[in-house]
């Protein structure tokens, strides 16, 4: 992945020390973040992230890619987080605002040692990434797995290449994400793929929909969640500029299709309808987080069936599909 690369040794790298790690939220599946990164040299256009770099007075655009702040301390003070009298043992969400596994963390280290810090205090944890270096950590989550709930959730929002090259600038291949996937399930890690966001115009054609969902289920994924882009603040901004510039033809259709900070409901509706229909097919479901009471063993994951069939449009295939989601 020589861009990804190329673009993780360009950036700057400024180390910072944080007050504190665990981030209270509200209105998330989890209560508590963990971000031990801040910005992310992967660079996707559509990350939502982009927008929180305003509240540090640093740009959505380039510097959110090429100024990564590096919190040094952060297993430190999480481990003391952990072990306070008053924690509660709640549910986190570890990379929610940059990839725990962007290639900086080959270096600090830090997302390892937070979670051998989960792993002495256990927490129920649900790991976002995009990174196939979390098979680097396969002992831990293996061994957190053991001890308490934990999800991986790899991120492949499409496993076609000119999609991917567009819009992912500094990620690894789809197909080596997948892979981590299959080498997670198979060492009994509770692992499923989120594919989002569907990019309406770029990722959301049915055909695309499809291949990312067959490969999603090939590398034994337990599930697979998907969303459509949403756009807000600096994140609309940069990723306009980006259509306007790459793909021109496309950006005024994306512009009307989102007169808000989502796409159409009636648009979000029909891509939906359509990933329901696939995972259906490929025996796919689209729910996260399987809880598993403490000290429960580890599931053994059962060979999913390699061979499986294409799907097939037929009469169960919404008529608006016929033309492409949405026109799009
Ligand atoms: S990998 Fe995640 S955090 Fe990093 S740029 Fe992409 S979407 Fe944002």
């Amino acid at each position: 992945m020589p861009d990804a690369i190329r673009r993780a040794d360009d950036a700057q790298y400024q180390e910072v020390t944080c007050r504190s790690a665990l981030n209270r939220v509200e209105g998330m599946p989890f209560a508590w973040t963990l971000n031990p990164y801040r910005g992310c040299t992967h660079g996707c256009h559509y990350c939502f992230a982009r927008r929180y770099q305003t509240y540090l007075e640093l740009g959505p655009g380039d510097e959110f890619s090429s100024l990564i702040l590096v919190k040094v301390n952060f297993a430190d003070v999480l481990r003391r987080e952990l072990a306070r009298p008053t924690w509660r043992g709640e549910r986190i969400g570890f990379g929610t605002a940059t990839d725990p596994y962007q290639p900086i963390e080959g270096h600090y280290r830090l997302t390892r040692r937070a979670l051998e810090a989960l792993v002495d205090h256990p927490s129920p944890v649900g790991l976002i990434t995009k990174g196939p270096m979390v098979v680097r950590d396969l002992d831990l989550l293996v061994e957190l797995s053991r001890r308490t709930t934990c999800t991986v959730h790899m991120s492949v929002p499409t496993v076609d290449e000119e999609a991917w090259q567009a819009l992912e600038p500094g990620t690894a291949h789809p197909l080596q994400r997948l892979r981590a996937v299959r080498t997670l399930a198979d060492a009994g890690v509770d692992v499923g793929v989120l594919m989002a966001p569907v990019v309406p115009g770029l990722t959301s054609q049915p055909a695309k929909l499809e291949r990312t969902i067959k490969a999603i289920a090939d590398h034994g994924a337990r599930f697979c969640g998907a969303s459509v882009m949403h756009l807000e603040g600096g994140t609309r901004d940069h990723f306009m500029r980006f259509l306007s510039r790459e793909f021109p033809d496309l950006a005024p259709r994306v512009d009307r299709l989102y007169a808000g900070k989502y796409a159409s409901r009636q648009y979000r509706d029909q891509v939906h309808g359509v990933l329901e229909l696939l995972r259906r097919r490929y025996g796919l479901h689209g729910g996260q987080t399987r809880s598993r009471p403490p000290g429960a063993a580890a599931r053994i994951p059962v060979p999913r069936e390699e061979n499986q069939g294409r799907f097939s449009w037929g009469l169960e295939r919404p008529s608006a599909v016929a033309q492409g989601v949405g026109g799009l």
